[in-house]
């Protein structure tokens, strides 16, 4: 790796070093034919905080790694600016997301294939990448992969033993046990497959990007942030402007540039450079490269709610609210690499229907093994409460509320309107209800009811469809899962890239990242990030390739 100065002109100049740009920065550079500028905003993710799995919670309020924005004030929630973390460090918001590994519903990349009239994004299609991507513990050649980079494991043998309670309040109450969401199907309850590896958190930068750094024809350039891709009169991308510390320059990119800035900053940073709906760049005094008015629009994200609980038996409150405790988690830590820090908490749910009639599940639930208080502001880490305590936790899988992204101002410092719109149609309305019924019923259930004392948070007088609603709305949270921003699709009017990623009437510009999933995932999206890179990649080499 070069790290200073860097050369002016590159064959790929990716921008962002998150969950996509790691990957494609390692599968463009492996051939040493060309070579490839990295850039990103934050530092490194040198910091045991990222290693560590349960470094999660030091990480998700730290401005030096996060970007830490909020939503604009949302209607339907009692006009609230919810919290949306973002990663600003080498690995993006893979380097501080909670790790849990699930590609979603078959039925969500037949979605993707329709949006975009491509086949190539069916799920046939894809699942070789995701076992591309996978050094999976399940030996199942079928669904998975021995051989790819990012260590994916199952959280079966180091779970909290309380969480066997919820599985089996499950069982009892007839729901499909599902030993393997990454497998044949997706629904049913059951336990959470992870990114760590051996106790460490198995990000992109850490899998992908740390053993490229050697290679003479990739150069990473941290602190580095792109305030504006520039295009030519041809429209063609050809170039960025890049500030490092105090450094300003333009750096040439002789191929293409891959905006990989996720869901929020990449329709930012197409807005600066003029690409975006002509109107909304004109009244911000941007001039006009492109028109292309999907830019910013359709962003999607999953809405979470969470119910707490006190129990009669241990769980991991304890533990971390001793400090005689934390010193011995630590120390097992640090010699062994396992015990409560080597894990997340999120470590059983699943994927339910709430209707037998519904084709596809409606509702993820995370079963968490201890409760704690997420403080409002924003100044310490998360705190667990102080007696035992679980909390069950809803979203909707495929939520129909869409949103939008915008710049807001031509200072590329400042951050850009996140507006969700989250539950913003009748059908999340309802999944945020059937959800928020189908917790009840589980914690009902005799296995549960041995264990848990009290619904502390909303508590039991909470009983009618308007109450439950009610505090949907005035406590639910993103659980960072935005997306769908510069969706791909068929044409100018309904997307921003087409189905090869490549930004419509742009040429050698393309958005590779959650930005353009052409509609979320139906669980956590990590892994279709991680995905969409490794065919990205592919599909970039094969266009290089063609061209020769
Ligand atoms: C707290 C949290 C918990 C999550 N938990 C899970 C989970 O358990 N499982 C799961 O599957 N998903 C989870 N997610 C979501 C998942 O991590 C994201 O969907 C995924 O990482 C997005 O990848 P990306 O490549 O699109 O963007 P990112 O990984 O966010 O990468 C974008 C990168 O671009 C950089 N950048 C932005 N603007 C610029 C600029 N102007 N110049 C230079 N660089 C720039 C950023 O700093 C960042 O490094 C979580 C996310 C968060 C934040």
């Amino acid at each position: 790796m070069i790290n200073d100065p860097p050369q002016a002109e590159y064959d790929y100049i990716i921008i962002g070093a998150g969950s996509a740009g790691c990957i494609l920065a390692e599968r463009l550079s492996a051939s040493g034919e060309f070579t490839v500028l990295l850039l990103e905003a934050g530092g490194t993710d040198n910091h045991p905080w990222f290693k560590m799995p349960m470094g999660y919670g030091k990480l998700y309020y730290n401005p030096r790694y996060n970007w830490m924005y909020y939503t604009t004030p949302q209607v339907q929630l009692d006009h609230r600016n919810l919290y949306v973390p973002r990663g600003k460090v080498r690995g993006g918001s893979g380097a501080i997301n909670a790790m849990i590994y699930v590609r979603g519903a078959a039925q969500d990349f037949e979605d993707w294939a329709t949006a975009t009239g491509d086949s190539g994004w069916a799920y046939d299609s894809v699942l070789p990448y995701f076992k591309k991507l996978e050094n999976h513990w399940n030996p199942n050649t079928q669904w998975h992969g021995q051989a790819g980079k990012i260590h994916v494991s199952s959280l079966r043998s180091g779970m909290h033993p309380v969480c066997n309670s919820f599985l089996a309040a499950c069982r009892e109450l007839g729901y499909h046990e599902n030993a393997d969401f990454n497998g044949a199907q997706l629904e049913g309850f059951g336990v959470y497959d992870v990114n760590i590896d051996k106790g460490i958190r198995d990000s992109s930068s850490r899998a992908y990007l740390q053993p490229a750094l050697k290679r003479a024809n990739l150069m990473v350039l941290t602190h580095s942030l792109v305030q504006q891709i520039v295009v030519d009169e041809q429209k063609r991308a050809i170039a960025v402007k890049v500030t490092t510390g105090r450094t300003s320059r333009t750096c040439t990119a002789r191929k293409e540039i891959l905006l990989c800035a996720g869901a929020v900053d990449s329709p930012k940073l197409l807005e600066l450079s003029g690409i975006g709906d002509g109107a909304h760049l004109q009244n911000l005094g941007i001039p006009v490269v492109k028109h292309l008015p999907q830019v910013g629009e359709r962003l999607q994200d999953h809405l979470c709610a969470s119910y707490y609980y006190k129990t009669n038996v241990p769980t991991l409150n304890e533990p971390f609210n001793s400090l005689i405790q934390q010193a011995k988690m630590g120390l097992q830590y640090v010699l062994f690499k396992n015990g409560p820090l080597a894990l997340s908490v999120n470590q059983t749910g699943g994927f339910f229907k709430t209707q037998p009639s519904l084709s596809q599940p409606n509702i993820q639930l995370y079963f968490n093994p201890l409760s704690y208080t997420i403080p409002k502001d924003g100044k310490v880490a998360i705190k667990t409460d102080p007696y035992p305590g679980v909390l069950l936790a809803v979203a909707a899988c495929r939520p129909t509320s869409r949103g939008r992204v915008h710049a807001v101002s031509t200072d590329h410092t400042v951050a850009p309107a996140i507006n969700p719109n989250y539950l913003s149609t009748d059908k999340d309305i309802e999944d945020a209800l059937a959800g928020s019924h189908l917790m009840r019923q589980i914690v009902a259930s005799p296995r549960l009811q041995q264990v848990i004392t009290e619904e502390t948070i909303p508590s039991t007088q909470m009983q009618t469809d308007e109450q439950m609603l009610e505090f949907f709305r005035a406590n639910s949270g993103s659980i960072y899962h935005l997306c769908g921003s510069c969706a791909m699709g068929k044409t100018e009017a309904d997307s921003v890239v087409d189905s090869q990623l490549r930004v419509h009437g742009v040429q050698g510009l393309r958005v590779v990242d959650a930005s353009v999933f052409p509609n979320v995932t139906s669980g956590n999206t990590n892994a279709p990030v991680m995905m969409l890179a490794e065919r990205a990649a592919d599909l970039i080499l094969k266009a290089r390739t063609a061209a020769s």
